[in-house]
């Protein structure tokens, strides 16, 4: 009764909050309505080279949304460039679907005042305030943003250019503690895994969402020195397969050893230069290094993670929740069903030391769940920070008398799915005198940075 008290009372809250000058509740339309024309992302070399922007998604799947300028703003029909309004400073302005959900109208002082039929550039020589519904709050953005209609909801972005992008991206995906060298291996990352992700977003106007999804995107824009200055110590430099860039896959910690993308992911990701290293300075010539020595090891340049090593138990009770509730998801299989588990067994490791396929045993059924997808499996069955720490672990499985299953232990090392670089490795490789360079070719063996010669 106590959640759902407060679930009223916050939906009652939402509504008292949204502006009075639009009047009515979100409207959600249940017809096809007309959309802004598909966004077509501009080419690479030039987003490269600082030649055009970039689009960045601040916000998405709106039924409406509102804005208010510090000073004027000027609403432009992106299509043919003709100004449609221009709002003194202070002045809200709003936009939705009309209630059939067919057209949308700019609206202001409680009334439509203008139709809308595709994306709408707001220009202004002041920062916008963008008022969503969902959160419920006001984001200021530089301008100029663009609001684009995508058949029922609207979506908002920014444009910037790639250089001020990737110093919003680096404080948000690496902390500005981190060695110096460290964090210009990262914005040489940021930089390639952006330029290789332009129109992702296309649908809703945009390149790269603001989040994981993408790579996070640090919105209050504070400006954050030791990050500036490794966006311009590395500025238009980026990491290569060859003439191709590189794929620039990271994570937070490896634990000892990085993963091989195809045994993580499925063979679409494997790539000669994401088949795994030894994180040591004196890798070991083993290619699959039994998991009790390698968990028993303090020498890799990411021991100091607190996630370097981790230990994390289930009951049974706990076991069986996870499994019924995710099984479906994580196997992507409709017919998997168990409810009591009664073995969960290691199948195969990769050559990492980490576990590529688990068997999940129980209901008369034996199931097996591959990769990365294990730590989904305890999170809430998609990726996201739920799940396990990694799949670098030694598994017990405990039993009573009856060899009743009543429990797992795992001992594991690391954070993350283990490909490309370990940002902590990279921060340890720093301090032992390592340049970006050096860290990013000890990562990816075999590609180089667009400043250097192909070979
Ligand atoms: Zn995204
Ligand atoms: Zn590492």
């Amino acid at each position: 009764m106590r959640s759902l008290h407060i679930q009223t009372l916050t939906f009652f809250i939402v509504l008292i909050s949204i502006p009075v000058f639009l009047g009515a509740q979100a409207i959600t339309p249940e017809q096809p309505t007309p959309t802004a024309p598909p966004y077509t992302p501009p080419p690479m070399q030039a987003v490269r080279e600082e030649q055009a922007p970039l689009r960045v998604l601040v916000a998405s799947r709106l039924a409406m949304l509102a804005w208010k300028g510090e000073g004027e703003v000027r609403v432009i029909n992106a299509g043919d460039g003709a100004c449609l309004y221009t709002a003194q400073p202070g002045e809200l302005v709003g936009i939705r679907y009309n209630p059939e959900g067919t057209v949308c109208a700019l609206r202001r002082n409680y009334a439509d005042f203008c139709e809308v039929a595709g994306t709408l550039r707001l220009e202004s020589e002041q920062p916008v305030k963008v008022w969503t519904p969902t959160p419920d709050t006001y984001t200021a953005h530089p301008a100029p943003l663009y609001v684009t209609p995508t058949g029922n909801s609207f979506s908002v972005t920014r444009e910037m250019m790639l250089e001020a992008y990737v110093r919003s991206v680096l404080p948000a995906e690496m902390p500005a503690t981190f060695h110096p060298q460290a964090l210009r291996a990262q914005a040489v990352l940021a930089r390639t895994y952006a330029l290789s992700r332009l129109g992702t977003h296309a649908e809703e106007g945009a390149d790269l969402c603001a989040n994981e999804h993408c790579q996070m995107f640090s919105l209050e824009g504070r400006r954050v020195a030791e990050a500036e200055q490794a966006v311009q110590a590395t500025r238009g430099i980026v990491l290569m397969d060859g003439e191709r860039l590189a794929t620039t896959y990271y994570h937070a910690t490896c634990g000892g050893t990085t993963e091989n993308a195809g045994y993580a992911w499925g063979p679409a990701y494997e790539r000669d230069y994401l088949n795994g290293i030894v994180d040591t300075a004196k890798p070991s010539a083993k290619s699959t290094p039994d998991i009790k020595d390698l968990l028993a090891s303090q020498e890799s340049f990411c021991q100091p993670s607190n996630h370097y090593r981790w230990v994390r138990q289930y009951a049974a009770a706990e076991l069986n929740a996870l499994v019924s509730r995710n099984l479906v998801t994580v196997t992507g299989d409709p017919a998997v069903h168990i409810r009591q588990v009664t073995g969960l067994h290691i199948e195969e490791r990769s050559p990492s030391g980490r576990i590529a396929t688990l068997r999940v045993e129980g209901d008369g059924a034996s199931v097996l769940v591959y990769g990365d997808a294990i730590r989904w499996l305890f999170g809430n069955g998609t990726p996201g920070p739920d799940g396990l720490w990694s799949t670098l672990f030694e598994l017990k499985v405990e039993r009573d008398t009856y060899g009743r299953l009543v429990g797992v232990e795992m001992r594991g090392g690391g954070r993350g799915h283990g490909i490309g670089m370990c940002q902590w490795g990279a921060h340890g490789r720093a301090r032992a005198g390592q340049s970006y360079r050096q860290i990013l070719k000890a990562y990816y063996p075999g590609t180089r940075l667009s400043d250097e010669p192909a070979k």
